[in-house]
């Protein structure tokens, strides 16, 4: 049976950890990190998604503000506003939540973002950045798995990396990154062709595409390392909400030939916030006093 790799606690600990940092800046009074949260329109799960990362700073002492825009504002608009927290002394980081409403030209209003405060790390520089191994901020889902590999020691060095999905938030960059941990990396895609072998094959498994229970146990090789980054909504009339999520991977076999898998909810997701606020903290440390 597999271990669990425990995002959740993980997270809480990176979390406390960040907090005990911001705490050291506000007791030496200089400014904490502050984060400012760009929000168009009106899309529910992106005002969750909004709200979930106030929280998370309030409860680090992370300065956070939210810019609520219109959905009907134009591109210039959100640019200008975008321009304002660049300048902004008080804000580190700038997060612009995406998906933006259709008529937005969204790699335009990403490459306004100062590459600076760019601490979702979409800004072509910090892109390029990550690619030639410069010190630059890293998407956060990413970055997140590859601290849960870390301070699980898991090894990654010469192993086999399958990586499923190519996504630039997820897909590309995790593959990047255990590049740089000097795995051997596949990435698949929906173009792949005999992906349960080329799964079967891998050492360790990373799994971002966005279908529920995709990742059949029996692809999975004795005593691989899995991470299901899929985030995938099933009806299930058991619960009171009428639904449940649930990853990529066929979790309950597939954990039975891992030697470690993510859960799905409680693997990489709560990593990804908790990513964030270390990339915030990054972009106010990177400044000095
Ligand atoms: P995208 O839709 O941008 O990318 C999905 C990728 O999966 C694409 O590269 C696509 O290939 C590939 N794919 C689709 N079907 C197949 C198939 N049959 N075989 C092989 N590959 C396939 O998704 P994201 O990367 O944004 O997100 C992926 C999942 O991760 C989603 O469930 C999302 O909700 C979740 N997620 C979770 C986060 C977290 O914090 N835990 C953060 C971000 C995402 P192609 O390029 O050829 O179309």
């Amino acid at each position: 049976m597999a271990t669990i790799l425990d995002g959740k606690k993980l997270s809480e600990k990176i979390k406390q950890e960040i907090a005990e940092e911001v705490k050291k800046l506000t007791d030496a009074s200089l400014q904490p990190p502050g984060l400012a949260v760009i929000i168009v329109g009106n899309n529910p799960a992106s005002k969750v998604y909004v709200s979930s990362k106030k929280k998370a700073c309030a409860a680090t002492g992370i300065f956070s503000l939210e810019v609520a825009l219109d959905e009907n504002i134009t591109q210039d608009k959100l640019i200008e506003e975008i321009e304002k927290l660049n300048k902004n002394d008080k804000i580190n980081g700038i997060l612009l939540q995406l998906p933006l409403p259709k008529h937005f030209d969204e790699h335009s209003a990403l490459e306004a973002i100062s590459p600076e405060k760019d601490v979702d790390g979409f800004h072509p520089i910090n892109v390029g950045k990550l690619y030639i191994g410069l010190d630059s901020f890293v998407p956060c889902t990413p970055k997140g798995i590859i601290e849960i590999i870390k301070r699980y020691n898991i090894s990654v060095s010469g192993k086999n990396a399958v990586v499923i999905g190519r996504s630039n938030i997820v897909g590309k960059p995790i593959a990047a990154l255990l590049l740089k941990e000097n795995a051997t990396v596949t990435i698949a895609h929906s173009k792949t062709q005999n992906l349960p072998e080329l799964v079967k094959s891998a050492d360790i498994v990373v799994s971002a595409i966005g279908k529920p229970n995709f990742v059949k146990g029996d692809w999975i090789k004795e005593g691989a390392v899995v991470i299901d980054v899929g985030i995938n909504s099933v009806d299930d009339p058991s619960s009171p909400k009428g639904y449940k999520l649930v990853g990529d991977v066929d979790f309950e076999e597939a954990e039975k030939k891992a030697s470690y898998i993510t859960p799905v909810p409680g693997g990489v997701g709560p990593m990804t916030i908790a990513m964030l606020l270390s990339n915030t903290l990054k972009a106010r440390l990177r400044i000095g006093s």
